[in-house]
């Protein structure tokens, strides 16, 4: 495969092939999807921004001896990362009730958790990304038992980390979304992106339940100044150790 083929176009990124085949390009989309897909819009800057809170929360994180995908970043949309084959499940991590986890449960949006929440979907748009248990994940082979101690492991490890460091931007970290992947080698690593459209993030200065969101719910809910609050985000985390 010659380099800069493109490999894979997904909502938000494109994947390009390098001249080295354990390399991987990661181009970051200004384009916005919610609700599968049925939503679509452009969030301008959102390529540049996202891709700068990505490399500055993976950094963080492989700082903090968590292994990813992260090589660095090439231009202000683009980052280069380790070739993985991406687990086909969405590792949810939840420390206040928002969404999906209020709309199937009844669970009041903001109630504290009394500790973290870990779930598993499976990464499949025509299916919608239904919720596993954890006997479905096996029986589809989407995961060894010991790969998904593993993802549980790491999954916290993280969100400790972010939730952490998110306080130290006055921000909440209500709940996020991580993908994983498996290296040549066989390791176990973070792939994907961390970023305001695979976080919630609330504005601690701010009470109201809609001023206070600062990530894609303001697109998917139509709350406006979608840019500003992604801005304010990326303002945020640079400006934190
Ligand atoms: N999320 C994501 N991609 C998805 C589904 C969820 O990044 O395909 C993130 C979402 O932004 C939120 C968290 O995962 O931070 C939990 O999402 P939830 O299950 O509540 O679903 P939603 O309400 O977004 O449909």
């Amino acid at each position: 495969m010659s380099a800069h083929q493109k490999l894979y176009e997904g909502k938000a990124k494109i994947l390009y092939t390098t001249d080295d085949p354990e390399i991987l390009l990661t181009h970051f989309k200004d384009d916005a999807t919610a609700f599968n897909a049925q939503k679509r819009g452009q969030i301008e800057k959102k390529g540049e921004i996202n891709c700068a809170i990505a490399t500055h929360l993976f950094k963080l994180l492989e700082d903090s001896g968590i292994p990813t995908h992260f090589i660095d970043q090439v231009a202000p949309n683009q980052m280069r990362v380790k070739s993985v084959k991406i687990l086909a499940l969405e590792v949810v991590v939840r420390n206040i009730a928002a969404g999906s986890l209020c709309q199937q449960t009844g669970l009041p949006v903001g109630k504290v958790l009394p500790t973290p929440l870990v779930e598993f979907y499976f990464k499949n748009d025509s299916l919608g990304d239904p919720l596993l248990t954890r006997d479905r994940l096996f029986l589809m082979e989407l995961a060894t038992p010991e790969q998904l101690n593993q993802l549980i492991d790491q999954a916290l490890q993280i969100n400790t980390i972010l939730t952490a460091f998110f306080n130290r931007c006055q921000i909440t970290l209500v709940d996020f979304k991580l993908e994983f992947g498996i290296t040549a080698t066989g390791q176990l690593i973070l792939a994907d992106e961390i970023s305001p459209d695979t976080c919630r993030l609330w504005n601690q200065a701010e009470t109201d339940p809609d001023r206070r969101v600062m990530d894609k719910d303001r697109f998917r809910r139509d709350l406006g100044n979608v840019e500003d609050a992604y801005q304010q985000v990326l303002e945020r985390v640079l400006a934190t150790l």
